[in-house]
């Protein structure tokens, strides 16, 4: 794994990993070796975990190195849900370590009175906590379910946020992320982030494609908080005038022209 990953960086040679389950703890030994040589490549990581087992505390000194642990709402869903990766178990994993919380909003969470005002005291309150993250959740083309947010949800929630975000200034919520919110990138094709990441699967072979969701997700629900948040810059206008995506399409187009004649050329 080591290898295979320190392969694929000097191929690719990205500016950011992020390394997500499973739970990428349990092959911490492996992480061990392969985060400190991430980092004197110069690549900022970000490892997304549940915090089962404790992150071990020499991690803390890695440069570059982004810890970032998910949960899943208040306490009792939460425990239930991702047992044994527990409130509990989080405290103590967390411990000696700065990190970024990122809940995935549902369906069943909106609406409930105050339950992101409580989530957030209880996280914020934390000296381990360095910010908050929110997502929405992003499902498939066709889904249904209870975890889907109805527009008028999802409109809810928002407006909640630029609330909170007052009162807790852990939550990191900009306006450009709640504009990316409100209007998601139209399809895979118009979406920076999925044209700018490359997905792979554990065995470092297969590929996940449109971006990190794969299979055929609903880009007009997208929650992803890095989509929203580039969708955002590819709208912002040069001096006033010119889209930023205007130019991505350009630069993206001339590399994937030049790459195409240099493997030609080969
Ligand atoms: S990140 Fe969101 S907008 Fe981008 S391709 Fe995936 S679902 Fe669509």
């Amino acid at each position: 794994m080591v290898d295979g990953v320190l392969a694929l960086a000097r191929r690719y040679r990205p500016l950011h990993i992020s390394i997500v389950g499973g739970e990428p703890l349990v092959r911490f030994r492996e992480l061990d070796v392969l985060l400190p040589q991430l980092s004197k490549m110069g690549i900022a990581v970000q490892l997304v975990t549940s915090a089962v087992r404790e992150i071990p505390k020499a991690w803390s000194q890695i440069n570059d190195l982004f810890i970032v642990v998910s949960i899943d709402g208040l306490q009792p869903e939460h425990d239930v849900r991702r047992t044994p990766a527990t409130y509990e178990r989080i405290l103590k994993s967390i411990d000696g370590h700065k990190i970024t919380v990122h809940c995935t909003v549902t369906g069943q969470m909106v609406g409930r009175p105050k339950y992101f005002e409580e989530f957030l005291s209880f996280w914020s309150n934390k000296q381990e906590v360095k910010q908050v993250w929110f997502s929405l959740f992003t499902p498939q083309v066709g889904a249904e379910g209870e975890e889907i947010l109805s527009p008028s949800a999802r409109a809810e929630v928002l407006r909640e946020f630029v609330k909170l975000r007052e009162q807790f200034p852990k939550l990191v919520m900009p306006d450009s992320v709640i504009e990316g919110y409100r209007n998601p990138p139209k399809s895979p094709d118009q979406c920076i982030f999925s044209r700018t990441t490359l997905n792979l699967t554990a065995d470092l072979k297969g590929r996940i494609t449109p971006c990190q969701f794969g299979g055929n997700p609903d880009c007009s629900q997208c929650g992803c908080i890095a989509s929203a948040g580039l969708k955002a810059v590819g709208d912002h206008r040069l001096f006033g005038v010119l889209p930023l995506r205007s130019i991505f399409k350009a630069s993206d187009q001339i590399g994937r022209t030049t790459a195409r004649m240099l493997r030609n050329a080969e």
